[in-house]
């Protein structure tokens, strides 16, 4: 079959390398260079991850195989350890904070513990049983910890109202409070181990760049190629260039695709106007030198500033920090913050940060609401019928990780090859 696929971030390049071996595979990339998310650059000889500070680690074993059939693990990846931690009234302490409340102040301490003692005694409720991503924080926590630390961090990321965000998007991503565990963590006092990610794999050399460096390697991609219509021709779909193809998998913003086949979607009864309201956030980033830590993440959940979190992507390989004499980090806002706002908000964090350069990213994160999965399963139900495939983090609307994002693509590619 010949085959296109719409986008080469690492949804893009997976499948693609998955379904090479057997059809005649072509990428299209609007920017000049692929990568999507997961591109860096080198300013000053430092790497700088435009959007986050991307690391790798995956539970799937199928995944792994495949993404350590591509790379050599030994030779071409550190393995290290996460180490978060969180500033909190001006003070670096330990992550995740319920594990860490006796470092809080006494009178706040008092208020938490018999709130957590009178959650123990509830039943217990699955994640998806709560209502909303509010109401799962404020009964899985109590309203103190709700209040001090949970209201104020979701709020900065999410700008929104935590009561219109669904639970699905949390699936496998943290491990759920159990509050005995809570007491245990901060009576015995010991280090996290069990995050999603404690431990993970990061290049050597050019972070997430080499990722794509390495997986673009032979295959057939046009850059600065946007697809902005697609048009049935016979049994084929059509691209305004003229090309044909049997099948065309979409990773870009599936807000976008009523505007490209609005009549097919309509046809099927998709709701194209609930799909063009789908909400994101984007995000902001300032690439800084920073004092020598050895922190790898730094979350900042009170409002004295804007900024959310620090990534010490400098800590993660030397290789990064090349042209600078200090460690490189990257400090991120939510949504679009503007150089000069930035410049002055990293006064007010610790590390005597100095910026190099700086990103917006318009669309970095998904917003789930109730509908959202059934809305998507439809689109994905009506395409697939005109041989249109949605993938991705924006195509799926899904709050993938690079892994998911991989996962996904084993999936769609089985349902091809079918
Ligand atoms: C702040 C942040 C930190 C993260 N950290 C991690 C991490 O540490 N580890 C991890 O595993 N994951 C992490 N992730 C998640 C990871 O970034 C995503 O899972 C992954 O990059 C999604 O890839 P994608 O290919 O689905 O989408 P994208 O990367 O968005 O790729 C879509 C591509 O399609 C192109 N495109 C769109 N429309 C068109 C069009 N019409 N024509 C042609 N091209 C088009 C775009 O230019 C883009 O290149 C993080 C995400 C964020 C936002």
């Amino acid at each position: 079959m010949k085959i296109a696929v719409v986008g080469t971030g690492i949804s893009g390049l997976s499948i693609a390398n998955m379904l090479n071996k057997q059809h005649e595979v072509k990428l299209f990339e609007r920017a000049p260079k692929a990568g999507g998310l997961i591109k860096c650059e080198r300013v000053q000889d430092c790497l700088f991850h435009k959007v986050g500070g991307h690391v790798f680690n995956a539970k799937n074993t199928e995944v792994l195989d495949w993404f350590w059939s591509h790379f050599d693990r030994e030779n071409e990846f550190v393995k290290a350890k996460r180490k978060a931690k969180v500033f909190f009234n001006n003070a670096i302490i330990g992550y995740p904070i319920e594990n860490y409340i006796y470092l809080f102040d006494k009178e706040t301490i008092k208020k938490i513990i018999p709130e957590l003692l009178t959650l123990q005694c509830q039943p217990k409720r699955s994640p998806f049983e709560y209502d909303n991503f509010e109401s799962f924080l404020q009964n899985s926590f109590g309203n103190t910890l709700y209040e001090t630390y949970f209201k104020p961090y979701n709020r900065k990321i999410w700008q929104t109202d935590l009561s219109t965000v669904a639970m699905e998007w949390l699936e496998g991503k943290l491990p759920m409070p159990n509050i005995q565990d809570i007491f245990e963590s901060n009576i015995l006092r010991e280090e996290e181990d069990n995050m999603v990610h404690s431990t993970f794999y990061y290049p050597k050399e050019n972070g997430s760049q080499f990722i794509v460096d390495r997986l673009k390697q032979g295959l057939d991609i046009t850059t600065d190629a946007e697809v902005t219509e697609i048009t049935k021709n016979g049994e084929q779909l059509q691209l305004p260039s003229g090309e044909s193809f049997d099948k065309m998998i979409y990773c870009g913003d599936v807000r976008k695709l009523p505007k490209f086949c609005k009549d097919i979607l309509s046809e099927a009864g998709v709701d194209v106007s609930a799909i063009e309201q789908l909400r994101s956030n984007g995000t902001s980033n300032l690439f800084c030198e920073t004092d020598d830590n050895d922190i790898s993440w730094l979350y900042i959940p009170q409002d004295f500033t804007k900024a959310h979190r620090i990534i010490y992507t400098g800590n993660f390989s030397d290789s990064n920090n090349r042209g600078s004499a200090r460690k490189t980090c990257v400090v991120e806002f939510s949504g679009k913050v503007d150089y000069d706002t930035m410049v002055e908000e990293i006064k007010k964090l610790p590390g005597n940060l100095s910026p190099i350069s700086y990103n917006y990213e318009p669309n970095s994160y998904v917003i789930q609401d109730k509908q959202t999965r059934k809305l998507i399963q439809d689109a994905k139900a009506a395409l697939k019928q005109k041989n249109i495939y949605l993938l991705g983090r924006f195509a799926e609307w899904e709050y993938y990780n690079m892994d998911k994002a991989i996962e996904a693509s084993f999936n769609l590619h089985k349902e091809i090859s079918e």
